[in-house]
């Protein structure tokens, strides 16, 4: 028996007390976001009418290398965290790997992902604004459950834009919801111009993520005391998941373990960027060397097979522009696509990072994610989400290459979430009924196409 315990939890006092920014270590900084209007730059006022003051001061900061967590959200933050970084001693029998596997999990909250990490954030700094509530999108109901949470621990209004198609066939999640006191509302709705518009020009339609962010954006900037909040993709976003790096890496330097490999899952890279943040700090600085994979769905390849370019962030045009990997912003997946990771771009921390040559991108295609994910389940026992899995495929690849090598390496990924709410795709996968697909050139071409021209 190794000295290498299954769990490897740190002890409260070992937790972090700052947020680390990678920005702060990149000598080539992400581009800067424009303003959609004008393509210039996006100064701290105009930000700050979307965003709180101080998120929007995080997301213009790419010098200062740490920012404290508040006291208040370091006590959030202990009612679950730290997160278990798990040995997979059971996967790694399973494949007869000499490799060593460790996942850091952050399904273990009500919200069941990584995604709590930044809500509880971004409710702090709207409360500590002296605002009375704010208001968002959510697709398949992960951030929406998030926020919902931190906004009932800050005692905050919390109106959920949820696409209809998910309203309908997710009760759960808007049960999960509105128990936590949000206020949940399917899109398109009647209750904005924007969704009274759509409504009509398009009757019965089941609506879509970039509607249903135009309503969260009319939402807040018609309201007094409001303001918009997202889940990923954001610099301030990366930057409060950067405590699941922070953690990993401390759980490993306490046990003297030198990770080789990271891989995370990529949507719109927060969870990847936090987990790998503090070791792209090490690899930017000079002073270690990992290799680091981003997995991305075949279907919706943004790293792999997107163009480094200016483009909207969201499908409405509303939000800041951002030079990022991106499909272009009216891409939309297949719609056999089941797997989550569906958002068009990827962030522009993240983007830049990947230009430089410090992460590797990998894409796989969804069936073989979902029997990495069976196999994972019934070895480990953890249900995974079916993002997470896509991170779950390339670790499990990585160790039956070492199996062949018979290298001793130490693999850690990150696993983000449960797949309790995934039970739609799981069936899918079960009744045999799931396929891939991956996307032409030319339907790439076409996307790209309606790029905004910039400069
Ligand atoms: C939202 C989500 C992701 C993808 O978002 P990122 O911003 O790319 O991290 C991955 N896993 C789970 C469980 C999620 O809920």
């Amino acid at each position: 028996m190794s000295t290498i315990p299954y769990k490897i939890y740190l002890e409260e006092s070992e937790m972090p007390k700052a947020w680390y920014n990678v920005r702060g270590d990149m000598k080539k900084k992400p581009a800067p976001i424009l303003n959609p209007a004008t393509l210039k730059p996006v100064t701290l006022d105009e930000l700050s009418g979307i965003f709180c003051r101080e998120l929007a001061e995080q997301e213009l900061d790419d010098t200062s290398r740490f920012i404290e967590i508040p006291e208040e959200i370091r006590n959030f933050y202990r009612m679950y965290r730290p997160s278990p970084l798990v040995r997979a001693y059971c996967l790694e029998e399973k494949l007869q790997t000499p490799a060593h596997i460790y996942y850091k999990f952050e399904g273990n909250n009500t919200s069941g992902s990584h995604k709590l990490n930044s809500a509880i954030a971004q409710a702090y700094y709207a409360k500590k604004q002296g605002l009375k509530g704010v208001t968002t999108e959510t697709g398949a109901g992960q951030w929406g459950t998030a926020l919902s949470m931190a906004c009932s621990y800050f005692d905050l209004d919390c109106q959920v834009y949820m696409v209809k198609v998910s309203y309908e066939q997710k009760p759960f999640r808007r049960e999960v919801m509105r128990t936590y006191g949000a206020k949940v509302t399917p899109s398109p709705s009647m209750e904005t111009e924007v969704g009274r518009r759509i409504n009509a020009e398009f009757p019965g339609t089941t609506g879509s993520l970039g509607c249903a962010i135009s309503e969260a954006v009319e939402a807040a900037t018609s309201q007094e005391g409001y303001r918009y909040v997202l889940g990923s993709v954001l610099s301030q976003v990366l930057l409060h998941q950067s405590v699941i790096g922070l953690e990993t890496k401390a759980a490993l330097d306490k046990y003297g373990i030198k990770a080789d490999m990271i891989i995370g899952c990529a949507g719109g890279g927060s969870n990847l960027g936090g987990l790998i943040s503090p070791f792209a700090g090490e690899i930017l600085r000079g002073e270690a060397n990992y290799e680091i994979i981003a997995v991305e769905p075949a279907s919706c390849p943004s790293l792999t097979r997107g163009k480094y370019a200016y483009d909207f962030c969201d499908t409405g045009k509303v939000c800041p522009l951002a030079k990022m990997y991106t499909l272009g912003s009216g891409f939309i997946p297949s719609a056999n696509h089941a797997g989550g990771l569906r958002y068009h771009g990827m962030s522009s921390v993240v983007s830049e990072l990947y230009d430089q040559g410090i992460l590797t991108a990998r894409s796989v295609e969804q069936t073989s994610v979902f029997e990495a994910a069976e196999m994972f389940a019934r070895v480990e026992g953890i249900l995974p989400a079916p993002e997470s899995s896509h991170a779950i495929r390339v670790a499990i690849d990585e160790a039956l290459k070492c199996k062949e090598t018979g290298e001793e390496k130490n693999i850690v990924f990150g696993l983000t979430g449960t797949g309790y709410f995934d039970m739609v795709a799981y069936q899918k996968y079960n009744d045999g009924e799931m396929t891939d697909y991956v996307p032409s050139d030319e339907e790439l071409q076409k996307s790209f196409a309606k790029l905004p021209k910039v400069d």
